[in-house]
């Protein structure tokens, strides 16, 4: 062999690139197999994740889907089959949650990371909340082709988050917006009415005598009808108007959206306002009104619940909630005063009484311990014998600063405050110990009656403390006497006839005072443990010139002789209204005619100077 040392050059050469080549391809062929190792890994963590994962493309406009794994099958209710080469559209409904979408559109766009919250919906149409992170996937050369949605149900921990949210925000019992929840709803309605011009109304609405309800028929009654009212209120708004439960029987309502004018000077805009807005709110207040009062049947009892509302107007009487609400309190307690189930606007000199009451309220209740209150006392005459048969003490308040004040212009807010309790017991023992003064000097003095309030009579111990008062001074021998006014004694009439005809037994006569003006049922009328018929002055004022009020005095009279009641005509003030009574058969007249209301002694000096022919 004559081989060159070219020759074994280039064996050496060859036989090193072949070495190389071999170790070459070995290496690479390593390097590929941990490659495909590691690939493998993670497509099976992906295939065995919890949570659900989506690839799209993105480099398509309409960003098919490539890959969902067994989780993402399991979430949505779909097969892979089924979606891969849709748009993710279809997991969001037909109505979709706008602001995440476009969340999520932006970021694929953008080629950016995202994280939104979105409600979703399965193959089955049932919903579930997802907590969805989105992020691009770009290739080796770090062009992005690709996003990655990774997708968490969260539905039950929302869920419980709404569940706690709903607690804090709404009442448990009638299931409407709290307090809380309402004056977001109530800020926000005026963020909005401001920007847009509009009127925002805010009804206040206290039940009417709902006290009653709970003290006679128990607090789980009381629940019952106050969920009934809440029904019966959101039965009368729109869907975009608030109620709330502010406190036990006090309801608010947001109405908004009512229309104003633009552009007009200051005082007519309020002008306009007050009248564009005021037939919508007095619709729906209207509608409010007859909705709630319809009766309510519970137990087998029939319960006449009305309400009274105030409303204050966005921006005319206060530009902040707060004040909105305490405009509209206000009002509302201008409704009570004005005789309760209507409703009042709020008007800046409400402000002024609700503040005089709160301090009147403070005084009087001083005046009870300072013995400021009295009682005047106001005959009844019996017409045939010409006597004094009874007298009706009226209560009067004699205040250090404002001197003799009458009932009218302080009873309502003793029955507010519950002070009515306490001054009329005082009343009661006060009229028996009177009786009991006069009767030592006369047999025949006149029996005294007194007015009952309602808060008085559904106290549980309303008969036994008459009983005790009575029993002090000898039963048979009291001569005390209640008037009751008719819608009173109607409100709870099984209640009230067994608690009447307990005291009736005690020797205690029972009037219907103010008769006429209520709504009596005749049926009930026949039993109720009544002595007399009070006819309400408004009859008898007219009955000399009106000839309705005549016939109606005439036929209340023969009304209650058919039923073998008393009936006396109050407020009477004229020779010709006395005469007449005396033609319809009237049994007594009280009014100016005889006397006025006089204090004790005044009262013993004129009985014992009058004198009327007997008819
Ligand atoms: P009422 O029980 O219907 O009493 C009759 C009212 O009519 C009394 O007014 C009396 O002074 C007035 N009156 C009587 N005759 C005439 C008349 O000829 N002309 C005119 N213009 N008025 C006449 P008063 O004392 O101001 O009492 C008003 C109301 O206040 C009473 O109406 C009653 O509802 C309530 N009230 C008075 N005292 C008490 C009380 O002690 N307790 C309770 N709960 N309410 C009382
Ligand atoms: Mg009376
Ligand atoms: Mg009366």
């Amino acid at each position: 062999m004559n081989e060159t040392p070219i020759f074994w050059i280039l064996l050496i050469v060859c036989t090193a690139a072949a070495g190389v080549g071999i170790l070459a391809v070995m290496f690479t062929s390593h390097r590929y197999s941990r490659a495909d190792k590691a690939l493998r890994l993670r497509n099976r963590a992906i295939e065995s994740s919890v949570n659900a994962v989506m690839i799209a493309k993105s480099s398509d406009p309409d960003n098919p889907i490539e890959y969902v794994n067994p989780a993402f099958e399991r979430m949505t209710g779909y097969t892979s089959k089924e979606i891969l080469g849709r748009n993710i559209n279809f997991l969001f409904g037909a109505e979709p949650d706008q602001t995440g979408l476009g969340n999520i559109h932006a970021a694929i766009a953008d080629r950016s990371e995202t994280h939104v919250t979105l409600p979703c919906l399965r193959k089955d149409g049932s919903l579930f909340w997802s907590d969805m992170h989105i992020a691009p996937v770009c290739d080796d050369k770090g062009k992005n082709t690709h996003f990655v949605m990774v997708l968490n149900d969260i539905t039950e921990t929302r869920n419980y988050q709404q569940q706690l949210e709903h607690q804090a925000n709404f009442d448990l019992l009638t299931e409407l917006p709290n307090r809380n929840l309402l004056q977001d709803r109530l800020q926000q309605a005026v963020a909005l009415a401001r920007r847009q011009k509009h009127i925002v109304a805010l009804a206040f609405l206290d039940l009417d005598n709902f006290q009653f309800v709970n003290d006679s028929l128990g607090h789980k009654t009381g629940d019952e009808v106050l969920k009934l009212v809440a029904h019966r209120i959101r039965s009368c708004i729109r869907t975009t108007d608030t109620v709330a439960r502010l406190a036990s029987d006090e309801f608010v309502l947001v109405l908004t959206g009512i229309a104003n004018e633009e552009n007009i000077p200051k005082v007519l805009q309020r002008i306009v306002d007050t009248i564009s807005s005021r037939p919508q709110v007095t619709d729906t207040l209207e509608k409010v009104l007859s909705t709630v009062s319809q009766p309510i049947f519970m137990n087998n009892r029939e319960l006449d619940i009305t309400c009274s509302i105030g409303v204050s107007l966005f921006p005319h009487d206060g530009q902040e909630s707060g004040k909105l609400l305490k405009n509209a309190e206000a009002a509302m307690r201008r409704a009570k005063e004005l005789g309760r189930n209507n409703f009042q606007f709020y008007t800046t000199e409400l402000n002024v009484r609700l503040n005089d009451r709160l301090a009147l309220q403070t005084l009087l209740r001083r005046a009870l311990d300072r013995d400021e209150f009295l009682l005047h006392y106001q005959p009844k005459v019996d017409l045939r014998s010409g006597k004094v048969t009874g007298a009706e003490a009226l209560l009067r308040w004699n205040s250090p600063d404002r001197g003799m004040v009458p009932p009218i212009e302080f009873i309502a807010t003793l029955e507010d405050s519950g002070l009515i309790i306490d001054v009329g017991r005082w009343i009661i023992e006060k009229a028996v110990a009177q009786y009991a003064l006069w009767r030592e000097q006369d047999p025949q003095a006149p029996r005294i009656a007194v007015n009952i309030s309602q808060i008085q009579l559904v106290q549980k111990n309303f008969v036994p403390m008459i009983e005790e008062i009575v029993n002090k001074n000898g039963r048979k021998q009291c001569g005390l006497d209640i008037e009751i006014t008719e819608s009173l004694i109607m409100k709870d009439i099984d209640e009230n006839v067994s608690k009447l005809k307990a005291i009736q037994a005690m020797g205690v006569g029972i009037s219907i005072d103010d008769f006429g003006t209520g709504y009596s049922s005749f049926s009930h009328l026949a039993t109720l443990p009544i002595n007399a018929l009070k006819i309400d002055r408004s009859f008898i004022i007219n009955m000399a010139s009106d000839m309705d009020h005549r016939n109606i005095v005439s036929a209340i009279i023969s009304l209650a002789h058919l039923l073998k009641h008393e009936v006396v005509a109050e407020g009477v003030d004229s020779e010709e209204q006395v005469r007449l009574l005396r033609e319809m058969g009237c049994d007594d007249i009280q009014g100016y005619i005889f006397s006025k209301p006089l204090p004790s002694e005044k009262f013993e000096v004129w009985r014992r100077n009058f004198f009327l022919e007997p008819g």
